[in-house]
Parts: C-alpha cells; structure tokens; sequence
C-alpha cells in the first residue's frame, strides 16, 4: 500500500520494523562504496592485453613516427580513426589526448576564460554563466565553481533539457556563454538527446556569440541494451545551423579500457581544433603516443571497441537489473520512491520522498554503504528538493551490490517513515 494512505498505526509498525531492520543492517558492520561510477576489476581485466603492448621493439605508428619521442600534438592518426565513426566526428576534427577528457575540459574552460574563443574575448573580465541540465555530473559543476562560473540549472528530461527554459535564458542574457551536456545514458539519469533536442540546441538564437556548448559524449558507446544508438552528428548538424563552433565535444576511452590510463578525445569545428591544439601546443609538447598506439593495436577497429563494450555490459547489466529488482521490491509496493532503468552508462537516479536525501545518505554512511552525496548531482551541491541519490552499480561485486541496495531500502524506508510519523 501507498505510504501516503496508511493509517498512523500502520506507519507505526512499518517504522517500527524498518527501524529493527536498520539496526540489524548495522550489526552487520558492512564496507560498501557505491559512490562513484568506476569500472570494476573484472571489467578492467577485459583490456589486460593493452598490458602486453605495444610489445617490445615495436614504438612507430602507422606512418613510421617514433612514438617514443615528443611531437604530434593532435594524437596518432590510427586511434582518432578508429573512435571517429563512433564519436561520428570526421578524423581531422578529432583530437587524441592523454588519460582524462576531464582535463581537456578543464583546458577548453580555462582557455576560453584566459584567452578568449574563437570569435570572443577572453571571459573571465566578464560575468559568466553556464547552463547545468540536472540532474547532473558533479565534476562539471565544481569546475564551474572552483572558476567563479555562475551555474543556472535548468530541468532535464529523458530525451534532453526543456527547451523553452533553455531558449529563454540564452536568448537574453549575453553572459550565459555555455553550458553541459552529457548526451548519450547522461551522469545520472541516463537521458539520451535526441536529434530533434540536439538540433533545437545547436540551432537556437543566443544573446552571447561566443555560445559553447561543452558536449561531453562520455558513454556514447556504453550501452546496456541491445539497442546499440550511434552517436549524433552534432558537430554536422552545428554546421548546417551556421553555428559551427558552438559545440565542443569530449569523450575518453576511460571506461572502455583503463579509467586511469585510457586515451581521451576533443572533437570540434575546424577553427576550434585549431585553437585549442594553439593553446595546448604552451601546454605540452605531445601526449602520450605510445599509449595510442597501444591502444590502436589492441582495439584495432570500430568494430573492436563495440565487442569489448558488449562484454562489458555482460559484465554490467546483472548488477543493473539487480538494482532495479531490489529497489521494485522493497520499495515498489509503497510507491514513495522512483528510479530511472537506463540503457546505457553508469547510473541509477534514485528519487525519494522530498527532503529525506541526505537522511538516507547519512543513515546509509552509519550502516557502512558509502554512497554518492546527496545533492552531489545538482550545481553547489544542493537538490533543491533534497530527494536525489545516485547510484553507482559498477564497481563492488554482485553480491556488495545487492547487500548495500537491501541496505539502502531499509534507510529510505526508514527515512520516509521516520519524515511521515514527525510531521
Ligand atoms: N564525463 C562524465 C559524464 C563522467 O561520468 C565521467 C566519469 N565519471 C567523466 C567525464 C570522466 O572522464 P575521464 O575519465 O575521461 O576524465
């Protein structure tokens, strides 16, 4: 029965249960961490080879350059070829970089703080706004904060932002100069945009003519379903609205290989390209090509990026359903609570009774379930609605996954019934 119609002597004995329950879940002195979305071992495991390579005596690329000396800023040709079908972004405009699309990122923010964009000055002598979809990834947001970015957040659904909200806060205030996306299975809700929403966002009138859009396309290919969706043409579709260097794209290949040792990528306009590989020539004097054409070797083609990510949704999917099985059934039944089932990523979001979040997040830290903060997913770390929890599946073993999900029920339950019997 619905929580909200039981009578008070019910809520009483619920509260009463989950409350024994709870103090049984602490008894059992658990160690679990859901916190953030990392591969696991056994998904690591799946590109041990890339341990082996490129193998001894072998450091040339395809066009015989010596990938063990400086040089090559843009990256090794034969990786950007193999991630540009899949990224849909034509070679020539895609960047390889070192280990972490976070820090390409971090470089195109910084840079177009210090140092301007391709057709604006620079922005940190202006005020500066970004647009933040929630829920939302939390190290977006604390780049915008640790740079004085002002963050507007705005609704996203399951198919994008709304618009009109996004189209009118663009279209008349100059200072909103960018904004996150993450477009594909998003951190946490698992949104996807689709073409339509794309377009609308490429196409729309903004106040400042430096408009970025930080496109940050970090689980294109992580898909948990059948259903493989090939990326967007984003970059295309920019074009064609004759807003060619609106967009920014980064992804990495972080949870496809190594999370700390993977290759990561820029894509974007050719003017943008080149900025940002100008910016980047003061930074470093070539990434790590040797890990490219590791890399290269070891994924050899599109094709060999889609069959490893389908052995690690073999991987990933069980833990998924797991989740969403233990959530239906410990709290389908008292409808206080709803959960996204995405197709692809990371994460479940989970929605509980308004401003019982961070309760639960803490009696869940006291039982020994380390989960995300609550209020992680949203700019400055407040929900407004103090009702968001993220879960991260990945990382602990099936069986840590189902014990802190059982774990987890009993704290949201007894977090609800605790809010409804205190008024
Ligand atoms: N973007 C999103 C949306 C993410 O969820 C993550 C990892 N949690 C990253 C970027 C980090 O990517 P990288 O490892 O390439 O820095």
């Amino acid at each position: 029965m619905r929580l909200s119609e039981l009578s008070h002597d019910e809520l009483v004995a619920l509260h009463a249960e989950q409350t024994a329950a709870y103090e049984a879940l602490v008894a059992q002195g658990l160690k679990l961490d859901l916190t953030r979305g990392k591969p696991s071992a056994a998904q690591l495991d799946l590109s041990n080879e890339l341990l082996e390579l490129p193998g001894a005596g072998r450091y040339t690329d395809a066009a015989g350059v010596d990938c063990r000396n400086y040089g090559g800023t843009q990256g090794l040709t034969e990786i950007r070829e193999i991630f540009a079908p899949l990224l849909n972004i034509p070679p020539a405009q895609l960047v390889a970089g070192d280990n972490a699309s976070l820090s390409i990122m971090h470089d195109a923010l910084v840079f177009s703080l210090l140092k301007g964009t391709t057709d604006g000055p620079r922005w940190v002598d202006q005020p500066v706004k970004f647009l933040c979809p929630v829920p939302g990834y939390d190290r977006h947001f604390a780049l915008c904060e640790t740079y004085g970015i002002e963050m507007v957040s705005v609704d996203l659904g399951p198919d994008g932002p709304d618009l009109e909200q996004v189209r009118s806060l663009v279209a008349d205030d100059p200072s909103v100069k960018g904004m996150w996306v993450v477009p594909t299975y998003a951190n946490p809700d698992g949104a996807v945009y689709t073409e339509e929403v794309t377009r609308a966002l490429v196409e729309m009138e903004t106040a400042a003519s430096d408009f970025r859009i930080f496109w940050d396309n970090a689980y294109a290919v992580h898909h948990l379903t059948e259903e493989e969706r090939p990326a967007i043409d984003v970059l295309g579709l920019a074009a064609a609205a004759g807003h060619p260097d609106r967009v920014l794209v980064f992804a990495s290949s972080s949870k496809i290989t190594f999370a700390g040792a993977g290759v990561s990528f820029f894509g974007s306009s050719p003017a943008n390209v080149a900025w940002y590989l100008g910016h980047l020539a003061k930074r470093t004097i070539g990434p790590d090509k040797l890990n490219h054409l590791s890399h290269a070797l070891f994924l050899r083609d599109a094709d060999g990026v889609r069959r490893l990510m389908r052995e690690h949704r073999a991987i990933l999917r069980p833990k998924f359903d797991q989740v969403a099985e233990i959530l239906a059934k410990r709290l389908g039944e008292h409808e206080l609570a709803s959960w996204t089932d995405p197709e692809g990523g990371y994460f479940i979001s989970l929605d509980v009774p308004d401003g019982t979040a961070s309760r639960v997040v803490a009696l869940a830290k006291d039982a020994g379930i380390a989960m995300t903060g609550a209020g992680a997913a949203f700019p400055y770390g407040r929900d407004p609605r103090d009702r968001n929890i993220r879960i991260a599946p990945s990382m602990p073993a099936p069986s840590d996954v189902a014990a802190a999900i059982e774990g987890l029920a009993t704290c949201v339950l007894l977090a609800a019934t605790e809010q409804r019997l205190n008024g």
